[in-house]
């Protein structure tokens, strides 16, 4: 599963701090996740005309999100991240990954190489997403994200910008958006994009733990069967991230018992080999996720553009969607390009 964090990433970097620079109001919504890094970089100036709070970003959360499990992120996410300022900080807590073992679903080696001898220079980790997280929203100003304020509407407001309206009733009105606001984006709706579709596969992903160290070598570990695959990498010391892609006809109902999720996972792979049932037993049941993969195709010409603009009598709003909120994908469509 590994994958990499678009260069694009850079670019709306650039861009951001071009419109932080300028002093322009702007509202980023949910900034703090892997792909909308760079937006909780940015920090806000929200706009304060109906809302007299500044330096806010808001997020649906009641707190910082701490699931997800893990995700590899290759050398442009750590380019974004060194661009950040946080890649140290996470490099000293990930094991870098040197290489790539692809295997049959009965153990049985097809391939497998050295990173330094196929792809020089390529940086790969398997990195926990709350401690990404964590990393990212500890660089920001105290008090800067405002948890648990769900968007509710947005509509262009005239001269004025655009007008956010939040569950709780709360109206802000901003001169610029940022939506990061992952696949089922309520901005990216509004700015005409469709719903994203179900791609037809779906993931288990869990993060094995062994408290007195895991033995595995810093290597990523494919195993493929038909309409299968599964893998691992040792992401720290004492943390494994593990992953099942499966494909299905429907998306399946929503599984609440993390035991019972388990269960399907391990039902999935009971004939693979041992090691990965072993990182599987030794997950926690609230340390395992299941998601579908969806997917949404952009077609130059056709499909909106991520940015709209009005301008008005007394000046211009711009709306952007970035991360997932643009462009959802599925791992074979290349993942993260998503990242911002
Ligand atoms: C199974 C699976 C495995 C993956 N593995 C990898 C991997 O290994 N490497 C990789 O680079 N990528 C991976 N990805 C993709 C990666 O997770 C996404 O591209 C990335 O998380 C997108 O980030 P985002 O910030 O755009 O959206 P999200 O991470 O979805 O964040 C959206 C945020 O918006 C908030 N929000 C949503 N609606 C509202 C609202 N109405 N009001 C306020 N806040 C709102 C949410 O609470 C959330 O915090 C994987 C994806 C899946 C499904």
């Amino acid at each position: 599963m590994a994958s990499s964090i678009s260069s694009s990433a850079l670019r709306l970097l650039g861009r951001a701090g071009r419109l932080r620079r300028s002093g322009e109001p702007y509202f980023a919504l949910s900034p703090i996740s892997a792909s909308s890094s760079s937006s909780s970089s940015l920090s806000t100036t929200t706009a304060p005309l109906v809302e007299k709070e500044k330096e806010k970003e808001k997020e649906v959360g009641a707190s910082l999100r701490s699931g997800g499990t893990a995700l590899t992120l290759s050398t442009n996410g750590w380019r974004v991240l060194d661009a950040l300022g946080v890649a140290d900080e996470l490099r000293a807590k990930f094991l870098r990954i040197h290489g790539l073992v692809m295997r049959s679903e009965d153990g049985k080696e097809l391939r497998s190489f050295r990173f330094e001898d196929e792809a020089p220079g390529q940086e790969l980790r398997a990195v926990e997403r709350r401690v990404l997280v964590e990393t990212l929203a500890g660089r920001l100003p105290p008090n800067t994200i405002s948890f648990s304020s769900r968007l509710r509407s947005i509509a262009w407001q005239g001269k004025d910008g655009i007008l956010l309206e939040l569950d709780d009733g709360r109206q802000v009105l901003a001169k610029i958006v940022i939506g990061c606001d992952g696949v089922n984006s309520p901005i990216a709706k509004w700015m005409g994009f469709s719903e994203p579709k179900y791609a037809g596969h779906s993931a288990f992903r869990g993060l094995g733990q062994y408290p007195e160290g895991q033995q595995y070598e810093s290597k990523v570990n494919y195993f493929y069967g038909r309409g299968l695959r599964a893998g691992f990498v040792p992401a720290s010391p004492t943390k494994v991230y593990w992953f099942i892609c499966f494909n299905s006809q429907s998306r399946g109902p929503w599984i609440a018992d993390p035991s019972a999720l388990k269960k399907e996972a391990l039902d999935l792979v009971q004939t693979w080999p041992q090691e990965l049932l072993d990182i599987i037993h030794n997950t926690p049941d609230d340390a395992i996720v299941k998601n579908p993969f969806v997917d949404r195709w952009l077609w130059p010409g056709l499909s909106p553009s991520p940015v709209a603009a009005a301008s008005n009598g007394g000046g211009s709003a711009v709306a952007v969607v970035a991360g997932d909120a643009w462009h959802p994908m599925t791992p074979t469509s290349a993942r993260a390009r998503a990242a911002l």
